[in-house]
């Protein structure tokens, strides 16, 4: 086995944190096509797209070291929102806190001196500099086009503008 239990527990308990932020934004794009809202909501299906893969990234690893996946209970994610600003705002914290249970795994593999974790999860340490950086600047635009105005977001979003770099 190429994977201490230590780290195999803890990427367990990632593939619940990305098989959760894949429900969270399926809740989201719910939320938008219940608005109309219908560029937004194919955004977020995409992103429900991306975390699904994310999940599966770290079921393949666990199976490549030759450890175990056991899948940890997803909870329930947050299904009522106010507004464009507040849902994506909500997006964005989640993928501060995605962020920061990526370092913990890279400061585990660092301290364990397990290099193939490293160089795994480094591949993940990137994605989400660019997972924060385009929610941020989405909630910028939402926050400028305000809740009156989504038609402009809708735009940024048909025109590809929100996904450069992904
Ligand atoms: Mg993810």
């Amino acid at each position: 086995m190429l994977i201490s239990k230590q780290l195999n527990d803890a990427i367990n308990q990632q593939i619940g944190n990305e098989f959760g932020a894949s429900l969270a934004y399926v809740a989201i794009a719910c939320h938008f096509a219940e608005e109309g809202l219908m560029q937004l909501s194919a955004h977020f299906d995409r992103q429900a797209d991306e975390e699904r893969d994310h999940a599966m990234k770290f079921v393949k690893y666990i199976l490549d070291t030759g450890g175990r996946v056991e899948i940890p209970a997803i909870p329930a994610p947050r299904n009522e929102f106010s507004g464009v600003a507040d849902a994506i705002e909500h997006a964005l914290e989640m993928e501060k806190t995605v962020t920061a249970q990526i370092n913990d795994l890279m400061t585990l593999a660092v301290e364990e001196k397990d290099f193939a974790a490293q160089n795994f999860l480094n591949w993940f340490v990137a994605e989400q500099l660019e997972e924060v950086g385009s929610m941020d600047n989405l909630l910028k635009v939402a926050r400028m086009a305000g809740e009156k105005h989504p038609m402009y977001l809708e735009n940024y979003i048909a025109h590809g503008v929100a996904d450069a770099g992904e």
